[in-house]
């Protein structure tokens, strides 16, 4: 499987390239969508488009059990760096997490699986929207799982780039492996007066101050040491006048966790730490956005998935992931059907990791045919076993 994959090395990289030059933003991927549409009829492999507003299903074999494989297709709202020939064309929108890589991937999976005896049914989902969730908080997953996606499906697979383990890699883990992630929005609320006269009002840049080193006391101080937890004040806004004492000061942030009793946990603590405000005389507003559940990999799965590894790529080729506090919303996927997530090392020998969500983010181009071959070898012998 890795020797046929290797040969479609060279259409894996122009398919990603193509992709990367035009990248689209969540619920935006029509050229992509097209893209995918296009190759997956070539195969010969029945597609049904608009699934999850923009995403795209492609289904091969019948009977039997049936293995469903995800690609997510969106971009991000950064402006590339990189001096390439391929880099975006698009001012502003650049793939800057590998989800170009991770399209590619998949179409040189469902390459790999056309027109090959298979033991049940393979499903393509190439899913919109990941990195965003739309004015309903529903992200490209969840629009899917409501479209029915899932239905029928026993067990779901993906892969996602790394940058910090080399091309030809793979890594997992069984069990919680990305963290819940949640966004709060809020503001601190004071009195306006002139500068020069704090004392007639209430100032909420100092209220906010106070309220955000409270908030930072959260993990170390309310949350158990051996829990973990995160809470991220992203965005600080206020004033508009340097003699001003303003009456208001929006804030946002990032809320991370693993257990549902820490994510409680954190959010009551959140709204404790805003009280401060309150203890000094202003007041507050906290709103908290609930967004995707823990990415947990069901433990018989990516027991099947890690033997498909080392016997594709090499004992020494296959690691142990590590949990961390980055979400998905493959885990909307996850919770309809066992699941297994798992990494694809992308890292260039001798250089430093080109991180995501960064202008300078890119993935080493030998580890598509890689990601390709585990996905296909994977569903190839889930439907063989579970026939
Ligand atoms: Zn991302
Ligand atoms: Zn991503």
């Amino acid at each position: 499987m890795l020797q046929r994959a290797q040969a479609l090395r060279e259409r894996l990289i122009e398919i990603r390239r193509a992709i990367h030059r035009q990248p689209e933003l969540g619920f935006q991927e029509f050229k992509t969508a097209q893209l995918v549409t296009d190759t997956l009829t070539e195969l010969g492999i029945q597609v049904e488009t608009g699934v999850g507003l923009t995403g795209v299903v492609g289904y091969l074999g019948q009977g039997g059990p049936t293995i469903a494989l995800r690609a997510d297709m969106d971009a991000l709202p950064i402006q590339e760096l990189n001096d390439v020939p391929y880099a975006s064309q698009v001012s502003g929108v650049m793939h800057a997490c590998g989800h170009d890589a991770h399209v590619a991937c998949l179409l040189g999976a469902a390459m790999l699986l056309s027109g090959t005896e298979l033991k049940g049914q393979v499903r393509f989902i190439f899913q919109p929207s990941e990195e965003e969730q739309d004015e309903e908080g529903k992200s490209g997953a969840m629009r899917m799982v409501e479209d029915g996606v899932m239905e029928g499906v026993d067990a779901v697979v993906a892969l996602h780039t790394h940058v910090d383990t080399l091309a030809g890699t793979i890594d997992l883990m069984p069990g919680p492996m990305m963290a819940t992630v949640d966004t709060f929005r809020g503001a601190i609320l004071g009195q306006a007066c002139h500068g020069a006269y704090p004392h007639k009002g209430t100032d909420a840049i100092v209220l906010a101050a106070q309220v955000i080193m409270a908030i930072q006391t959260i993990v170390s101080r309310r949350i158990r040491p051996l829990d973990s937890g995160v809470i991220t004040v992203g965005i600080i806004q206020g004033g508009t006048k340097t003699n001003i004492v303003t009456d208001r000061v929006a804030l946002a942030g990032t809320i991370r966790s693993f257990k549902p009793e820490i994510r409680q946990q954190l959010f009551d603590e959140l709204e404790r730490a805003c009280g401060v405000a309150r203890a000094l005389g202003g007041d507050y507003e906290l709103k908290i956005k609930p967004g995707y559940p823990t990415t947990a990999n069901d433990e018989a799965l990516t027991k099947f998935v890690r033997q498909v590894g080392i016997e594709l790529l090499g004992p020494d080729k296959v690691g142990e992931a590590e949990a961390e506090m980055g979400a998905e919303d493959f885990s909307f996927l996850a919770a309809c059907a066992p699941g297994c997530f798992f990494r694809l090392g992308v890292g260039f020998p001798g250089q430093e990791p080109r991180r995501g969500h960064n202008p300078y983010f890119d993935v080493n181009e030998e580890a598509l045919p890689v990601g390709a071959a585990v996905l296909a070898e994977v569903a190839r012998r889930y439907l063989e076993q579970n026939a």
